[in-house]
């Protein structure tokens, strides 16, 4: 489907905040593929930061040739976009003091999660490596903690350092971001027995399946097996997968 481009500016160095006209109504944590243009082949995966009656909001790192074109996509240019894609986060009604972690462009889709939750007590960890984006829409919803690699806001550091003495009285978590990361979440959920969904990211090349490029191995009742990021996940049990 094509869809009309809203706005598509810079909002931290390198980080781009694009919207889209949009009809269909996404889960927290899914994703749309996105045809970046020029002569990218494949389209490229992005989660939903946002989502409000039509419009849709990502928001992106420029790293590669797609990213960058992606930058200079205009208001009123149209994309080629598929989804929403993919299984996201679970919302329970019964939690009701949350932990979400995020960590550099693994942040945007916990956006989305936060509004949804709608928690008594909902924590918010947002680990940077220097510049940072997004932290005022998120402390709409929660109590938000900011850690910066090289100190330039908040505390200087590793979120994952910065939140560990607080999690027992924590019923869920919900983390995104590099997978040094969600290791280091996955190992504080296991070490407090506190359950736990990641979202994970791997290069991904339909985005529906079909081309097993985003296998995973997660564990099974016996031995291991391979699961699709793009279908069964990119949201899983981090009890689950393997890091
Ligand atoms: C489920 C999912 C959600 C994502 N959400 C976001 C988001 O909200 N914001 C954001 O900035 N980035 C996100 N990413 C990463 C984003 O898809 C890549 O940064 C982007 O595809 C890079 O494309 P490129 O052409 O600029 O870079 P290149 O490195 O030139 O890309 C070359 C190829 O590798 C693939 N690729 C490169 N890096 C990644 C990566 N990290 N993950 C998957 N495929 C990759 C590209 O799709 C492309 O096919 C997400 C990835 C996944 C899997």
């Amino acid at each position: 489907m094509e869809y009309v481009v809203r706005e598509n500016r810079e909002i931290s160095n390198g980080i781009y905040r694009l919207e889209l006209e949009f009809d269909e109504i996404p889960m927290p944590g899914q994703f749309v593929m996105i045809n970046c243009g020029g002569n990218t082949l494949l389209k490229r995966p992005f989660s939903i930061c946002d989502h409000d009656a039509d419009k849709l909001t990502i928001v992106y790192q420029v790293k590669g040739k797609g990213t960058y074109n992606l930058s200079k996509v205009k208001s009123l240019d149209t994309l080629e976009v598929t989804g929403p894609h993919g299984h996201g986060f679970d919302v329970f009604d019964k939690f009701n003091n949350i932990l979400v972690i995020g960590g550099g462009v693994g942040i945007p889709p916990l956006l989305f999660l936060s509004k949804k939750l709608k928690a008594k007590n909902l924590k918010i960890a947002l680990g940077f490596k220097s510049n940072v984006f997004l932290v005022d829409e998120f402390q709409k919803y929660g109590d938000v903690i900011v850690t910066s690699e090289d100190g330039n806001t908040g505390m200087k550091g590793y979120i994952t350092d910065a939140i560990k003495d607080d999690i027992k009285n924590i019923d869920i978590i919900y983390g995104c971001g590099p997978k040094q990361m969600l290791k280091a979440v996955k190992d504080i959920a296991e070490k407090y027995d506190v359950p736990c969904q990641i979202s994970v990211e791997e290069h991904m090349g339909c985005g529906i399946g079909a081309c097993m490029t985003c296998a995973c191995e997660t564990k099974a009742d016996v031995g291991f097996h391979y699961k699709k990021v793009c279908q069964d996940g990119p949201v899983f049990w981090a009890k689950e997968v393997v890091l």
